[in-house]
């Protein structure tokens, strides 16, 4: 796979929904890849990127920003409460919202650093006591507090079990956005990214399908 064979299959998910093909953003996934394989996708022209831990972003990505203008980040895994400072300084964008105590610190954080990154909520679609995220039911009065907070909410993230049809899971989180008037739709990985863009994803996550697979650390 390449850069070039994802961003082909996502016109073609897009045509194939009747949606504009720049509805959709790619974020490339590049946690734990060998830096000369994200390297290669920035010189291809890539500029947008996902990584799963601050830490590791935090070693990896200033060099890649400071020599290439316009590269935007987006945290997809967990954030624990004293890594929010970083997170906000480094990130455009943090799927992974999922406490009201999280919220208040980006809050505050967004004040101090004067930037706000975007945020979508992530839903435990499925209720696997593993995965983060809040309950679907929960959905409606957690997007309602932290809009109080004065941050908006791009939208909603998931991650559907991997041993279940996608699809219903990609349905739920569309019918929590639209009923409570978010556009933004974090969903779809390697496996599952043109289901998700024919169930209305605005942001699609690929890792693996784009570097290869993941050499484990
Ligand atoms: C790793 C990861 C991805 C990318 O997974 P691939 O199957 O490699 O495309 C997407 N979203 C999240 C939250 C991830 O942790």
């Amino acid at each position: 796979m390449s850069l070039t064979a994802i961003t082909d299959r996502i016109a073609a998910a897009c045509a194939a929904a009747g949606r504009a093909p720049d509805s959709v953003r790619l974020i490339a996934v590049s946690k734990v890849q060998p830096p000369e394989r994200v390297e290669a996708v920035i010189a291809a022209g890539h500029r947008c990127f996902g990584e799963n831990r601050v830490q590791e972003a935090q070693g990896k990505w200033p060099a890649w920003q400071n020599a290439t203008p316009g590269i935007e980040l987006h945290l997809l895994g967990p954030l624990q409460s004293n890594k929010v400072r970083p997170a906000v300084e480094l990130f455009d964008a943090i799927h992974s919202l999922d406490r009201l105590k999280l919220a208040q610190r980006i809050a505050d954080l967004a004040q101090q650093v004067g930037r706000a990154p975007g945020l979508f909520v992530q839903v435990n679609t499925g209720d696997e006591t593993q995965k983060a995220g809040i309950s679907a039911n929960e959905v409606d009065a957690f997007v309602r507090d932290v809009t109080a907070l004065d941050l908006p909410v791009a939208g909603l993230m998931c991650i559907p079990p991997a041993d279940q049809d996608p699809v219903p899971h990609f349905d739920l989180l569309a019918d929590l956005a639209a009923r409570n008037g978010l556009t933004g739709l974090s969903m779809g990985m390697s496996a599952d990214f043109e289901a998700a863009i024919a169930r209305g994803a605005t942001h699609v996550r690929v890792g693996s399908a784009i570097f290869g697979a993941r050499v484990p650390g």
